[in-house]
């Protein structure tokens, strides 16, 4: 097989059944049966590869978790209902009692309260580390630090942290390195060639791409994929074989759907930038950002999403939101519809003024997810809101 990114996410697929279908089918079945009993014994003793229960493996996931892991150049992977799920499995599975998370400051919502309200629970304890500050981490860690966990780019901030920077302390000092690489997606960033050990996606966003379906995935080595199983086939975050039929399809568009998200987005990006209105915009590709040289370097190109603050706080915020004709107000993103979000009132509503001044969440900030429309749509409808 070709390693070329588009050739695989199309052409690396299950095998077909007795029917020759072209395009794969869908496995809707719980269970799997056996030639004999001792078939059944040797699979259950994992001395014979094969499906057996779809909690575990079925035909449609097995597909989306060897394509995932075959783009982005992991050993293996597996995959989960959603991307909390991905995240929750992979802190589950690693992290015990007394064990000490670092992590970026700056990450998704619900991830921030799994830290703070649910493994603390559990006696985990974290540390946030300022992405601005690269010089700090490494004294971060503590003798029971078991974990780095980092978002990039950060959602919302579009904050960028340099992988390969990160990825030399956590081998210097024995420490899992994790990273939510769900803006970026295998096509923009692999994580793990850069020196990762597990890579995470919702595939809710980019993967699905059509605001269909939720979905997860986590990539790594086998070794560390077993522990992941081990703790999933017992705890059960199955994705479905349906979404994982959808998530599967949904690949072979992906570099040409990340194609044309990205040069949408640089576009209004440098539309946005010296507006009026606007106090600032952050975007990895544009020479403004503060972390740009790093975004050229691991990111192949900047994304589908463009975070704006416009100068009048909250009202400001509001009324660029309600003057949207084209745009979504919605809180999803990486859709083929362009979605507008306000952060500090939605998806990081739960966090305090404070923190979320920390990460750079202001009551002006806008997330704008661009889609597919034709550009001169999106433009036009962003220059009619800012009025
Ligand atoms: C959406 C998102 C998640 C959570 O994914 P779900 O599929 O909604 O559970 C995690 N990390 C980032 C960066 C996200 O944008």
């Amino acid at each position: 097989m070709s390693e070329n990114f588009e050739t695989l996410a199309i052409r690396l697929q299950a095998e077909r059944s007795a029917f020759k279908e072209h395009s794969v089918p869908l496995y809707l079945t719980s269970s799997y049966k056996f030639d004999d009993a001792e078939e059944m014994r040797a699979l259950f003793a994992n001395e014979k590869e094969g499906n057996v229960y779809s909690r575990y493996a079925n035909p449609n996931t097995t597909e989306l978790i060897d394509k995932m892991a075959a783009l982005e150049g992991a050993e293996s992977g597996w995959v989960t209902a959603t991307g909390m799920a991905a995240i929750f499995t992979t802190f589950g599975a690693f992290l015990k009692n007394g064990d000490h998370v670092l992590s970026s400051r700056s990450v998704f919502g619900s991830t921030h309260q799994l830290l703070t309200n649910v493994f603390s629970k559990w006696g985990i304890t974290y540390t946030y580390a300022d992405l601005d500050k690269p010089e700090t981490w490494e004294g971060l860690i503590q003798q029971n630090t078991k974990l780095i966990f980092i978002e990039t780019p950060s959602n919302p901030g579009i904050d960028i942290i340099d992988l390969e920077f990160i990825a030399k302390i956590a081998k210097k000092h024995g420490v899992l390195f994790v990273v939510d690489n769900c803006f970026a997606t295998p096509y923009l960033q692999q994580p793990i060639k850069l020196g990762a050990d597990i890579s995470i996606h919702s595939a809710t966003k980019y993967i699905d791409g059509q605001g269909r379906t939720l979905g997860g995935v986590i990539l790594g080595t086998k070794a560390h994929m077993l522990v992941i199983e081990g703790f999933a086939r017992h705890s059960g975050p199955s994705l479905s074989p349906f979404n994982a039929w959808i998530l599967s399809k949904s690949l072979e568009t992906l570099a040409v759907r990340m194609d044309r998200h990205c040069e949408n987005a640089l576009k209004v990006a440098e539309f946005l930038e010296g507006h009026p209105k606007v106090a600032l915009v952050k975007y990895p590709f544009l020479k403004s950002h503060p972390q740009h040289e790093i975004a050229k370097k691991q990111m192949k190109q900047g994304g589908g999403i463009v975070t704006v603050v416009l100068k009048d706080g909250i009202d400001g915020a509001r009324k660029f939101m309600d003057g949207l004709q084209l745009f979504s107000i919605s809180a999803n993103l990486a859709d083929t519809r362009s979605i507008a979000t306000h952060p500090a009132t939605s998806t990081h509503s739960k966090l305090t003024e404070e923190q979320r001044l920390e990460v750079g969440i202001e009551q002006g900030s806008v997330r704008l997810s661009i889609g597919l429309e034709h550009i001169d749509d999106i433009i036009a409808d962003i220059k009619g809101a800012l009025g």
